[in-house]
């Protein structure tokens, strides 16, 4: 089976995800996924960018920027207000930036054609499972090990 339009969420969508990950290459679908997550990880870089700068001495990592509200003139009520919009800001950096890592990470094996490899044990990683996380590492076993 081939999928000419749409993309990887919509063959997730409609129910034709095939059953291996070895299908899943050979039906093409590992080419809409890895489309799907490169529109992803464009997003994901707008968002961090919104709320925090690129550390431009470590990959992927960003530093949450300090607002500042009101200029100069700071009164207590701006900075608590900064402190707790950092607070949070800095909360959703770390997640955002966990899902670029996974996004990028994804990415690459999709490219080096190990997508759906479990990086525990090497096995295929079941597909209900890929259907559910797409950017799984790790099968189901190997999960819960964890
Ligand atoms: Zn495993």
């Amino acid at each position: 089976m081939t999928y000419p339009v749409g993309t990887a969420a919509q063959a997730i969508a409609i129910g034709t995800f095939p059953s291996t990950p070895k299908d899943i290459a050979v039906d093409g679908l590992t080419d809409l996924l890895g489309d799907d997550l490169a529109k992803e990880e464009a997003v994901l870089d707008d968002q961090l960018n919104t709320i925090a700068n690129r550390n431009v001495s470590v990959k992927e990592d960003f530093e949450t920027r300090v607002p500042n509200y009101d200029g100069d003139d700071h009164d207590e009520d701006d900075y608590a207000h900064e402190i707790t919009d950092f607070e949070r800001n800095s909360a959703i950096v770390r997640e955002l930036e966990q899902r670029l890592r996974e996004v990028k990470k994804t990415r690459e094996k999709i490219k080096n054609g190990q997508y759906g490899k479990c990086e525990g044990c090497s096995g295929d990683i079941e597909s209900g499972r890929l259907k559910v996380v797409t950017i799984a590492s790790l099968c189901i076993s190997c999960a819960e090990k964890l």
